[in-house]
């Protein structure tokens, strides 16, 4: 028995590949982390994962769902990005014998024993046997993986984006590009660890891709449009801090008048979108000063 069920259901998005879609909501007991997407792909030579989700268990759950479409091993597991809703599931597949692989980042900020956001918000029952193991293999800018016969390019698209080392994994044959939380959908992003210039210039090269499929790491939109209100809201974060630059509204000003109305309904404005307004500010006008 599972201390927490989390009814994971794969959803084919592509040819062999197929995601588990997370609830659109922050952390929390009731959830058990279960609000992130994650993604597998199915080879000849067996199974490459695509961020391992939130706990031991979860990942567990996954592989559970997986064998029933293939009883192949799980050969590699690529993580997008540092955050740990996105990774916590390695160790499980580590115990299976699979690869794992991702960005500096991780190798910089993950450390061995620390306690996580995860663990704080969920508790030892849930967290149960989570636990932190290191990389593989180091991605610094791109990293091509051959799987049987499919190849995945793996790539830093921007220094600083959602986080300082985001990857992508572009599957060229089957024009699917996996991006992690360098697009979201349905909900809003998180620019605390980021850059709202940096998250921008990777859209323009997302788009330059062509793929008929994007999976982001949050929301569950996957067509080659999936990135488009995102895109907006950024372009239109952007505009209004600059103009609030413009005209000298300062710090503390800044997040009453940059409301942009268009986005109160979307999940989780309410706990995100004064954080970004603010990151934003401090961004730009930083960028400002460098102009002068
Ligand atoms: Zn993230």
């Amino acid at each position: 028995m599972h201390a927490f069920d989390y009814q994971l259901l794969p959803i084919k998005v592509a040819v062999d590949s197929y995601c588990f879609f997370g609830k659109l909501e922050n952390i929390s007991k009731k959830n058990a982390g279960n609000m992130v997407n994650t993604c597998f792909v199915q080879t000849q030579k067996g199974f490459v994962v695509i961020d391992s989700g939130p706990t031991y268990n979860y990942a567990s759950q996954a592989y559970e769902q997986m064998q029933k479409i293939a009883k192949i091993p799980v050969k590699y597991v690529l993580n997008t990005h540092d955050h740990d809703d996105h990774w916590l599931g390695n160790s499980f597949y580590k115990s299976k014998g699979a690869l794992l692989i991702g960005p500096r980042t991780y190798e910089q900020n993950v450390v061995t024993g620390m306690e996580t956001r995860m663990q704080r918000s969920l508790g030892n029952v849930l967290y149960g046997k989570t636990s932190i193991v290191d990389l593989d293999t180091i991605v610094d800018d791109t990293l091509s993986l051959k799987v049987g016969e499919k190849l995945f390019e793996i790539k830093q698209l921007e220094k600083v984006a959602h986080t300082k080392g985001d990857l992508v994994i572009w599957l060229a044959k089957e024009k699917t590009l996996f991006v992690g939380d360098l697009v979201f959908n349905g909900r809003l992003t998180s620019l605390r660890d980021g850059s709202l210039l940096g998250s921008l210039a990777t859209l323009e090269k997302i788009d330059a891709y062509g793929a008929e499929v994007i999976v982001s790491g949050h929301g569950f939109q996957t067509d080659a449009g999936s990135s488009k209100n995102f895109k907006e809201y950024l372009t239109e974060l952007k505009k209004e801090v600059l103009k609030a630059l413009d005209d000298d509204i300062g710090m503390e000003e800044v997040s009453k008048q940059v409301i942009m109305p268009k986005y109160k309904e979307m999940k989780l404005y309410d706990v995100l979108h004064v954080r970004n307004v603010l990151d934003a500010y401090s961004e730009l006008e930083m960028m400002e000063d460098e102009e002068e």
